[in-house]
């Protein structure tokens, strides 16, 4: 890894005093933990679609922060409401006290989906691990001692926490941190699978992804979450969906399981929904919020005032029937493109995705792609080891994918 000022040399009196051997060069260790690859150059400005590195070189962004700038980069709108926040000089209060922009945003998510309440998280991770703490609160309450198991489906991503990865079914994330949190169990995406998993007695909730993000940008059948969704009424058994990667306008709805036609008890939102303010959402149904009690779960810094007051304009701007037929239209010209590469090029073995949300399985490691379109001046990501992921701001025009298609195609054939 490069940086741009040298690193200072180790100090033998450091090496001298540390109980253990260091497992590398002391040098060799950034300052920000070692657990993500970053490419070298340093970010230092974002506008619409594009950031900007030191040198001044410009990059089209398709992975918007893994779907989370859909407004894209310095939106006036989103710059705008932060400042109005910041004017009131009300940044953070703790969950202690009433403050307006935090229930302004809830009342939103009530008279705009199926929830009649809203707990405001951090994160992803948090938001679902808060829905799993509600659906074994709940399971207490429906007769049962042991009504607390959680299962979750092949393929899925649910985050890096203890419960969380107990869900998450990619053994490198997994194996070295086990034991995982109990009572959750990984099932295949199936539906005798799971009549045979779905005990009334024990099961509190199932947790499915509508589109699995980092499992391959994998779209679930319709036909098995309508079966899950009967399934789960007939067992008396939570359903939550982790809208959390293709949630708020990424498929081309507001939720993506208005598409489906089914409505779940929880639904966990994140990524976009400050476009790049860290907060997440649970919202539940009537009968979980009533399961409910004072001092059941806690977040310090959950739904603050700053955080709120931006999410509530980016979600009146994402639910914007206008916002939504772009990134329709947009997302299934998109996925025509690629399909064309796939024609063209040769190099492609499958295609799958909706609205701006796409994955491209590659014979080559998807990390060699990446790399060279990044030399190019192009953002993408994978999701596993052979599959490019497509996640751009939902602002995005044809033009300018069009610009980003013809870097990916010139690099595939490289
Ligand atoms: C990213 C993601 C999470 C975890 O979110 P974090 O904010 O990274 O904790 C959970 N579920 C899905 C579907 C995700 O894409």
């Amino acid at each position: 890894m490069t940086s741009t000022m040298p690193s200072p040399a180790p100090t033998t009196a450091f090496t001298a005093n540390s109980a253990a051997e260091p497992s590398a060069p002391l040098s060799a260790l950034p300052a920000i933990l070692g657990t993500y690859k970053r490419q070298a150059p340093l970010f230092v400005r974002g506008d619409g679609v594009y950031l900007y590195d030191e040198h001044g070189k410009k990059y089209l962004d398709l992975v918007a922060g893994i779907a989370v700038t859909s407004l894209g980069h310095n939106d006036p709108g989103v710059v705008n409401a932060m400042q109005e926040a910041l004017a009131t000089g009300l940044i953070h209060t703790s969950n202690l006290y009433r403050t307006a922009p935090g229930e302004a945003l809830a009342q939103w998510f009530v008279d705009h989906s199926f929830a009649s309440s809203v707990f405001f998280a951090n994160s992803g991770a948090e938001a679902n691990e808060g829905a799993f703490k509600f659906a074994r609160r709940w399971g207490g309450t429906q007769g049962f001692t042991h009504k607390h198991h959680i299962i979750a489906v092949r393929g899925s991503f649910h985050g890096r926490m203890p419960g969380t990865l107990a869900a998450t079914d990619r053994p490198a994330y997994r194996l070295p941190f086990r034991p995982l949190m109990g009572g959750v169990t990984i099932v295949e995406r199936d539906l005798d699978e799971l009549a045979r998993a779905l005990h009334p007695e024990k099961t509190a909730a199932v947790i499915v992804e509508p589109i699995q993000g980092e499992g391959g940008v994998r779209v679930v059948d319709p036909e098995f979450l309508r079966g899950l969704r009967a399934l789960t009424r007939e067992r008396n058994v939570l359903l939550i969906l982790d809208e959390i990667q293709c949630g708020l306008g990424r498929t081309g709805t507001f939720f993506a399981h208005e598409q489906i036609g089914v409505v779940p008890d929880m639904l966990t939102i994140a990524k976009p929904l400050a476009n790049g303010l860290p907060i997440g959402a649970i919202l539940v149904n009537d009968a979980v919020a009533r399961a409910m009690q004072p001092g059941d779960h806690g977040t310090t810094f959950g739904g603050g005032p700053l955080l709120a007051h931006v999410a509530h304009h980016v979600v009146q701007r994402l639910s914007d029937p206008a916002m939504l037929q772009h990134v329709r239209e947009t997302g299934a010209w998109f996925g025509e493109q690629l399909q064309g590469i796939a024609d063209r090029t040769g190099q492609v073995r499958a295609i799958r995705g909706k609205g701006l949300m796409w994955g491209m399985d590659v014979h080559e490691p998807a990390a060699a792609i990446i790399g060279r379109a990044f030399e190019k001046g192009l953002l993408l990501v994978s999701a596993g080891e052979h599959t490019l992921r497509f996640l751009p701001p939902l602002v995005i025009t044809k033009a300018e994918l069009a610009a980003g298609l013809a870097i990916l195609e010139s690099v595939m054939l490289a």
